[in-house]
């Protein structure tokens, strides 16, 4: 069973640059699990404890060595990555944050190889890019996804010893923990990072219901993290205690998923053993949690109230949560996840209807979580609720519940589809991220199950479990509300933001580090200075290139790509294309189908079909209205052969029919001037999705009251999207640099909706018909044939009618098909600032961050057979990466949590992020010394980090196409969005593999100089207004003119 976690605390914080995006993957079982029988295995120090096949296809296999007690669970899934998970129980006391730093000090180096940075800088050779790790209040678990299974197994050891035997140095606690600077700042990787995030409002409310919900003693009440107060008070010392107490390998379990031998894998930890057993025997171990994670529950209801530092407190948000079941109770917590779906999922359920759905919207979601803990807790957190309803809200929430119970009011009907399609909504997640689904069970298995392999048996019978539900009647659901809900006492936080709390916290740090100066004196602050400088440079052993030139590189072609087979709609296109799904689609020909359809072949249980349509003939002046249609659209009422549809009916019978449908902006890739529409459902309902597509695409009933409720969403969730720095910056960047009057990525900026849309409720309640035609209008632009793209992507030969079942949506056009209309891509909608860089520097004043972001852009390969890309993508790869350039004269030296640069063809322009930094224009300098150098060839590229970057641009590349539907997805953007071959991946590879030193040269002066010169680069910096000043200076003193502005200050 899968269930969320607090905030996990991660080495590096995942963003979307375009370039890596690994989420979703693909899986079927195999059944290759012969190895006990293999000759010679019998020698080997694993035992197999269990084999556990599942109802979804992966099948987990548990061994454990009898003589070091290292676990090894091992889900086979056929994938072309192979991805690691080693996790330890980390069970912490106190709020010193020692699960968290030493999380970050694993990475600076082991005892077989002690040097900073070697394992990411071995994991690009791997065919990976680097390592990563979280640490959760329960767990800490290591990561590395690798394309292929031979450089995986081949970095394995190393990264065990990195774990089991770090170096835990001094030098590498002072840079990467906590230390003071000269300056008499308090400065370090975690430090900064727990900085960021220790007085957001959602940490601030999660840390407040843990204190009241878990008593003195238990593990899930502390701050793994680390708290900044006691980060300040915390030793190395006591570091190397932790790691010594929790780091062993009778706590550590290696979770591998994908597809690799488990002989090998067994192999490859061979010499892992005979170093743990040359160490010793260890004292014997309690086990984590089991003593503590059983405490007693809450004895009465608990109400508090949780300020937050934030300008605007128009709005707040409420928690609530109750004790949960036990983790093993696996029939209880499957109905409350059921229960909680029908509570809280879709339009039409029952906390929707009464708080979101309504006219003066009381919150914007509702949403449960629950976490997988020995005991559960269940969490309620509501979003954006309007500071006057705040007070009122817990007891209206409760009035809501117990009317349920007191009117017998479960919809069984919905609760039955709901049921249903739980079993389906899990074998979609597997199809779409098998590896971290998979390693969430093994790591709870690992945390809390019988070591045998029952509880880890019993775990995976979702479809058991959910026979025994659909037998439940109205009484058994209102027992289990009644008995968790109603019944349970609760804590309810009300998160509240306060300005006067965002100045008292600015103040009081402000003057705690004017006594810290004042305190430690001249003197004392120069001796600080010198140890950060001698610690960097004890940091930075020289990697021997012997260790480099050992791990070889795997060649590409152990890769397992997936295959797509494409198909197109022959009315609708000249291409000629021969297989045999073309062959198939082609049998279907009973009538003309004046469409554009790509057909894609993968192997998979469910059909989706998106329309991709183009915005270019909507009037300039309906842009804006763009994020209100997509938001509105799935739940509007429907007009079917002459009957209308209530907008309730509409969701409940999408929700039969599919298993997911979205409107949104582009895709993954980009091309967000397309709105694209999709569906999927099974196979079996191909025909019934198609006519959902056409019902919502031209028979949706626009009406003031669906409208105007919605608008409020909208514009009740502004106030919290605009405490975000990094994408307030992306926000300011894209409406300096697009036309707004074009462009609908660019329309619906947040900046600009706020005036918009209140204008829009403002119509709605005077002269609505005006709104209701604008939006009809945008709608006619829409569906025209030349603007429609049809992509349909899954098991194709199975589908009744590919082809035809279109033919009622083809009914619908007036306009015969003429050619389609071009693609528009986002460099067509550029001001003229955005298509000469060099005429924007801003720096935005963000009140509720602490730390500052900046994003600069400059002139890019406008093509995307551009023979600069390959060059681009490798050197901004040994810019970026981990333990690469930026990292080690950036971060490295506290300037910034990270920096990143993305080449966005599409927009032809390169962007350069600086993420959490200190003071933007520090890390800016420090970039452009860098880049200076790098060009005047002062600094030299080592040919060995070339060979690791290349490497690890690959396996992005496999990481784009590495499940059914991603695959497909390529295809589609390849050949119909891109324009190119299907092949311009694979292409790709090759070009990367033969880049020189010479291109990296000749890109790094075309483009990433610019990046540093004035006249030549955009610059938004976003900052806390106490620092706004100082940063607009600093950039002053390399010759950016930066305009102080506020998000007000933005208009269309
Ligand atoms: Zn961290």
């Amino acid at each position: 069973m899968i269930s969320f976690a607090f905030r996990k605390h991660s080495r590096t914080t995942l963003l979307c640059d375009g370039l890596n995006p690994t989420t979703k993957k693909e899986t079927r079982s195999l059944s290759r699990f012969c190895f006990l029988k293999k000759r010679g295995m019998s020698e080997s120090n694993y035992e197999k404890i269990c084999e556990v096949p599942t109802d979804y296809g992966i099948t987990f296999t548990k061994y454990k060595s009898n003589k070091t007690g290292l676990t090894v669970a091992l889900a086979d899934i056929e994938a072309p990555l192979v991805n690691g998970y080693f996790a330890l129980a980390t069970e912490s006391f106190d709020d010193f944050g020692c699960p968290h730093t030493l999380e970050h000090l694993v990475f600076l180096g082991s005892e077989q190889f002690p040097y900073k940075g070697v394992l990411d800088t071995l994991a690009n050779r791997a065919i990976a890019q680097g390592t990563n790790a979280w640490t959760d209040v329960d767990h800490t678990c290591y990561t590395i996804t690798t394309a292929g299974s031979e450089g995986f197994l081949k970095l394995l050891p190393t990264y065990v010893d990195h774990i089991l035997y770090p170096t835990l140095t001094d030098s590498g606690y002072h840079t990467e923990v906590h230390h003071i600077n000269g300056k008499g700042e308090d400065a370090g990787v975690v430090y900064s990072e727990m900085q960021g995030c220790q007085n957001l409002g959602e940490d601030r409310i999660h840390l407040r219901m843990r204190r009241i919900m878990f008593p003195e003693g238990c593990g899930y009440r502390s701050e793994t993290g680390g708290l900044m107060e006691r980060l300040r008070e915390l030793s190395v010392e006591k570091i190397r205690e932790y790691h010594r107490n929790y780091y062993r390998p009778d706590n550590l379990c290696l979770i591998i998923t994908g597809t690799v031998d488990h002989a090998k894998v067994l192999k490859a930890l061979e010499a892992v053993e005979a170093n743990i057993i040359s160490k010793g025997p260890l004292p014997a171990m309690q086990r984590p949690w089991i003593e503590t994670g059983n405490f007693p529950s809450l004895e009465k209801d608990i109400v508090e109230t949780v300020l937050f530092p934030e300008e605007d407190e128009s709005m707040g948000t409420v928690l609530v949560a109750w004790n949960g079941p036990m983790c093993h109770d696996y029939l209880q917590q499957k109905a409350l996840e059921v229960l909680n779906v029908y509570l809280t999922e879709s339009p039409v359920s029952v906390l929707q209807k009464e708080f979101v759905e309504i006219e003066d919207p009381l919150c914007t979601d509702v949403e449960f979580h629950a976490t997988d803990h020995l005991k559960t807790t269940i969490m309620l957190t509501v979003s954006s609720v309007p500071i006057e309803e705040m007070e009122g809200f817990p007891n209206h929430l409760f009035a809501t519940l117990q009317r349920l119970v007191e009117q017998n009011e479960i919809d069984m009907s919905r609760m039955k589809n709901i049921i249903e399609k739980e079993m389906l909504k899990l074998l979609d997640d597997i199809e779409r991220d098998a590896h971290d689904t998979a390693a969430a069970i093994c790591i709870s298995d690992f945390l809390y199950g019988e070591p045998d392999g029952r509880d880890l048996k019993e775990s995976v019978k979702d479809q058991e479990f959910l026979n025994v539900l659909a037998g439940f009647q109205v009484s058994d659901w209102l027992d289990v509300l009644k008995k968790w809900y109603l019944d349970s006492p609760h804590v309810t936080i009300l998160g509240k933001p306060s300005a006067q709390f965002a100045d008292q916290l600015a103040e009081e740090e402000k003057k705690r580090i004017q006594k810290q100066r004042t305190d430690l004196g001249e003197t004392k602050l120069e001796e600080l200075q010198n140890k950060l400088e001698e610690a960097m440079t004890k940091n930075d052993v020289e990697l021997p290139h012997d260790i480099l030139e050992n791990f070889t590189i795997p060649p590409v072609s152990s890769i397992n790509f997936i295959n797509v087979l494409t198909a197109r709609n022959d009315d609708g296109c000249t291409v000629k294309i021969n297989n045999e799904i073309q062959d198939y689609v082609n049998k279907d020909a009973s009538t003309k189908i004046p469409l554009f359809i790509q057909f894609d072949h993968v192997q998979s249980r469910f059909v989706k079909v998106s329309a991709h349509i183009s915005t270019a003939s909507v009037p300039s002046h309906l842009l804006p209205y763009t994020r209100l249609l997509l938001k509105a659209i799935f739940s509007l009422p429907v007009e079917r052969d002459g009957e209308i549809i209530s907008y309730e009916d509409v969701v409940t019978g999408l929700s039969e029919d599919t298993v997911e449908y979205d409107a949104g902006l582009g895709t993954s890739s980009g091309f967000r001037e397309l709105l694209v529409f999709t569906v999927k459902t099974e196979e079996t309902k191909y025909q019934k999705g198609i006519q959902w597509l056409q019902d919502i695409l031209w028979n949706t009933q626009f009406t003031a009251e669906r409208l105007k409720i919605v608008a409020f969403q909208i514009l009740n969730d502004i106030p919290q999207a605009k405490r975000d720095g990094h994408s307030m910056a992306s926000a300011a960047m894209r409406a300096l640099q697009f036309d707004a009057s074009k462009s609908a990525n660019a329309a619906r900026n947040v900046l600009f909706q706020s005036n918009f849309l209140q204008d829009v409720v403002q119509k709605l309640d005077n002269d609505p018909s005006s709104v209701i035609n604008d939006l009809s209008i945008y709608r006619e632009a829409l569906c025209h044939p030349d603007n429609i793209r049809i992509h349909v992507t899954g098991n194709i030969l199975k589908l009744n009618a590919p082809r035809t079942s279109f033919a009622p949506i083809c009914s619908r056009m007036q306009h015969p098909q003429q050619a389609l209309v071009p693609v528009t891509l986002a460099q067509n909608l550029l001001s003229p600032a955005g298509q000469e860089p060099g005429q924007i520097g801003a720096v935005v004043s963000l009140p509720s961050i602490e730390n500052s972001f900046s994003l600069q852009t400059v002139k890019g390969p406008s093509n995307f057979e551009d023979p600069d890309i390959p060059a681009l993508l490798v050197m901004a790869e040994l810019l970026d990466t981990m333990e690469g350039i930026f990292w080690k004269f950036i971060r490295g030296q506290g300037l910034a949590y990270s920096c990143f640069l993305s080449t966005d063809v599409e927009a032809a322009l390169i962007s350069f992020t600086i993420y959490k930094s200190p003071d933007v224009s520090k890390a800016f300098a420090q970039a452009k010394l860098v880049i200076d150098q790098l060009a005047n060839n002062e600094m030299e590229i080592e040919p060995s980090s070339v060979d690791g970057a290349k490497s690890a641009v690959i396996y992005s590349l496999v990481a784009r196409e590495n499940t059914m539907d991603r695959a497909a997805l390529q295809s589609f953007v390849n050949q119909v969005l891109k324009q190119v071959p299907a092949s311009y991946n694979r292409n790709l590879l090759s070009a990367i593999q033969a880049t020189t030193m010479e291109d990296l040269q000749h890109v790094l002066k075309k483009y990433f100089v610019n990046m540093f010169t004035p006249g030549k680069c955009n610059i938004v910096a976003v900052s806390s207004p106490s620092k706004s000043e100082e940063i607009r200076d600093g950039f002053g003193l390399l010759g950016f003119k930066l305009e102080s502005m506020n998000l007000n200050d933005f208009s269309i």
